[in-house]
């Protein structure tokens, strides 16, 4: 049996990251993953780092977030921080092809205003050209959001995990927690590769958290999903922002070797139990039309590879932050909605102050276990 502070389930961006901050703010994590670090969501993931578009709950988190990833070196160290391959401040721009998508950006931004955000901005055609200028004819504007951009997403992982290490974590990959239950001396915490006690343990299980919230007996959405991506050849450097649909099916951006990575939701199929998705074919087609409609440029690409991944998926399409609504000790963080590697650099460091001060500095009440009953539903009144 080993005995520690802290065990966090999941080997995932947000397990690392929350394993680094514990570490840095002197407990002694240990990470178990199931099967090696960044093989789900966090290291397939598309790598967009995006403020823009989200959900309105999401936003102070995701601007501490932006923040986070600017400044990437004091938290990782420089040599750790360039590895995650991050370029900000390209931008991320929602392209509008139809007058009901312009009409829609002008109502965004003036509802994020009202809210005292003012990082979108409506675009026009001629701004659009200026900032994209293979985009087609067709395509009339959108919504920018200036200091988005992306990173590699296994590099960052791998980049967290390992400052994690170096302040004290450990991980432990091909670990499957299997049991959890809370005793007088804390947590006991049983895997297929041993036993461990410790007081706090922190779910950032991903596709499968909810199976930690059901050893508990607390009930989360089982749902899940498969999100896909395909990748080209390398073609001459021809954009710099990362452009995403409003409407349509699109998000594209071109990776410092020329590669170009194209996904935007099209639907993989998903085997929970077996941990592993696969995409479709006819259905990668069709976001490969979109692309080829918005860009003509990329009508001359090779598309060499696709793949999808698992993540998890919550009725309200924001995540799990925050403690258990059963148990003492026990924290969640998990149901990223396809959209949390943006998060990556923040939500372990809020979580470590919501464990070792009882507070966090940034708004996370929308992100409540407690807004699920007991079977997993999200109640009423959090609709
Ligand atoms: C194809 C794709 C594209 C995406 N693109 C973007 C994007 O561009 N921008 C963006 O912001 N987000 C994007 N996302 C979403 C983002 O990748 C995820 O929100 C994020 O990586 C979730 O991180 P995580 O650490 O919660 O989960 P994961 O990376 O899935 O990690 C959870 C880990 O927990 C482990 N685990 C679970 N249960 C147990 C157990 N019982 N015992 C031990 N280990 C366990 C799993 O094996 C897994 O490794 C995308 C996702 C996909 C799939």
């Amino acid at each position: 049996m080993t005995r520690t502070d802290v065990i966090v389930i999941g080997g995932g961006l947000h397990g690392c990251c929350t394993a680094l901050h514990l570490a840095r703010r002197g407990l002694r994590p240990i990470v178990l993953e199931k099967n090696t670090v960044g093989r789900h969501a966090s290291g397939v993931n598309a790598g967009g780092v995006r403020q823009l578009m989200r959900h309105t709950a999401e936003i102070p988190l995701s601007m501490a977030a932006m923040a986070a990833w600017e400044t990437l070196a004091e938290t990782l160290g420089p040599e750790l921080a360039a590895n995650c391959g991050f370029v900000g401040g390209v931008g991320q721009i929602g392209i509008a092809q139809s007058a009901q998508e312009m009409d829609w950006c002008h109502e965004r931004v003036a509802e994020m205003h009202a809210l005292g955000y003012d990082f979108e901005e409506v675009i026009d055609q001629e701004e659009l050209r200026r900032l994209v200028p293979s985009v087609a004819d067709i395509c009339r504007g959108g919504l920018v959001s200036r200091r988005d951009g992306h990173a590699n997403p296994f590099r960052t992982t791998q980049s967290f995990r390992r400052r994690a290490e170096q302040l004290g974590a450990r991980i432990l990959e091909r670990t499957r927690v299997i049991g959890l239950e809370q005793g007088d001396g804390g947590w006991t915490v049983t895997t297929d590769n041993g036993v461990f006690r410790a007081d706090i343990v922190v779910n950032c299980g991903g596709a499968w958290a909810w199976q930690a919230g059901a050893m508990v007996g607390e009930g989360f959405p089982k749902s899940h999903f498969a999100s896909t991506l395909m990748v080209t050849s390398r073609m001459p450097h021809f954009i710099d922002p990362v452009v995403i649909g409003i409407d349509r099916v699109l998000s594209f951006k071109q990776t410092e070797a020329g590669t170009v990575v194209i996904g935007g939701g099209i639907l993989g199929d998903p085997d929970l139990d077996e941990e592993t998705a696969e995409t479709v074919a006819d259905r990668m087609m069709e976001s490969a039309e979109t692309v080829y409609e918005f860009f003509p440029i990329l009508r001359k690409a090779t598309i060499v590879r696709t793949w999808a991944g698992l993540e998890a998926l919550m009725p309200d399409i924001i995540p799990v932050i925050g403690p258990s609504r059963v148990a003492r000790g026990l924290w969640h963080a998990f149901g990223f909605s396809g959209h949390g590697f943006q998060l990556g650099p923040i939500v372990g460091s809020v979580l470590a102050d919501l464990i070792l001060d009882g507070e966090s500095p940034i708004p996370l009440d929308a992100f409540s276990p407690s807004r699920f009953t007991a079977e997993g539903k999200l109640k009423p009144q959090a609709h």
